[in-house]
């Protein structure tokens, strides 16, 4: 009886050593085949789950911080240096001016940071309804409108007014906000944005492509990765954390669709988002309160 236990008291005081700070250790599993071998299996897959998290959790902290110093150390410097001796109103002015500059960048990063932690931890409900797609289409669009006239840059959208989703209007208008915002980042002055929106039976299919430099194959994957940035000086200069992409994959995610990046031939992204089309009225349909659902991150 003993004997049998042993392999059970092997695992209980294996089980006993893991801590948050120890959590690579794993169970010991003698035979893979029987009842307590398979136990100690899938404990051991968890674990592997937990560990990964843990890793993630722990670089997603120290990236948010390292993305928080930049900004800090730039407001430290310049009031020092504005404070070593006297200066002109206009050296205050200007000093003043990149403070703010860099508070609002501060602003920035803090709010999206807060988006994603309360997406990680489940408390982002989907207020779903019934939406034509072009809606947050043109939202984000009229969102970005001074920007896009200070570029001369000329966006069209195209698709059908009858084309829709079940959505969160809000969510959604903030993926494509991101999506085009880059768009137009990485556009050259009047250069050219398309949106297009088109229903293929089961999938609303929405393109947006730039005239920019494109994504080079190797990259494509990991843009949408967090703190994920091509060139990260060129990216922090036009005022990027590399987190708009990694909110839009959950964004799309949690409404059921797919979001990919190509590169044309001729330069310039194509964004090709996929999300399940709304199913046709039934004769009898009303119009009901939205639809609640809860999503987690899975970044
Ligand atoms: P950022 O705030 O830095 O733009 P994103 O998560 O939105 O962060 O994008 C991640 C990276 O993907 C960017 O830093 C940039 O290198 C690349 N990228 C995103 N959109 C485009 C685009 N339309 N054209 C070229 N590169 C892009």
């Amino acid at each position: 009886m003993r004997r049998s236990l042993r392999p059970l008291e092997q695992m209980a005081f294996r089980a006993r050593q893991i801590t948050p700070e120890r959590l690579a250790e794993r169970l010991p599993v003698e035979n893979p085949e029987d009842e307590l071998g398979q136990l100690g299996q899938v404990f051991n897959l968890t674990l592997d789950r937990l560990e990964k998290s843990f890793e993630r959790l722990k670089h997603f902290t120290s990236d948010a911080s390292h993305e928080l110093r930049t900004p800090l150390a730039c407001i430290r410097s310049v009031g020092e240096v504005a404070l070593q001796r006297d200066r002109a109103t206009d050296y205050y002015r200007e000093t003043i001016g990149s403070i703010l500059e860099e508070a609002s960048r501060l602003t920035r990063l803090v709010d999206i940071l807060l988006t994603i932690s309360r997406a990680d931890s489940g408390e982002v409900t989907l207020q779903t309804v019934r939406l034509p797609i072009l809606q947050p289409i043109r939202e984000a669009a009229d969102l970005l409108a001074v920007l896009l006239e200070e570029k001369a840059q000329c966006l069209t959208i195209a698709g059908d007014e009858s084309t829709e989703v079940m959505g969160d209007r809000l969510i959604l208008r903030q993926a494509f906000v991101n999506l085009l915002h880059n768009a137009m980042k990485y556009s050259p002055m009047g250069g050219k944005i398309a949106m297009r929106a088109r229903d293929d039976g089961q999938q609303v299919v929405v393109t947006i492509q730039d005239s920019g430099p494109g994504i080079p194959a190797e990259h494509a994957e990991k843009i949408f990765d967090r703190f994920y940035r091509i060139d990260r000086a060129r990216s922090r200069a036009l005022g990027g954390a590399g987190l708009g992409l990694a909110i839009t994959k959950w964004a799309i995610e949690s409404h059921g669709g797919t979001i990919g990046v190509v590169t044309e031939s001729s330069g310039g992204a194509i964004f090709r988002i996929e999300l399940p089309a709304a199913i046709p009225f039934p004769p009898s349909y009303q119009t009901g309160a939205a639809e609640k659902k809860t999503v987690k991150f899975k970044g």
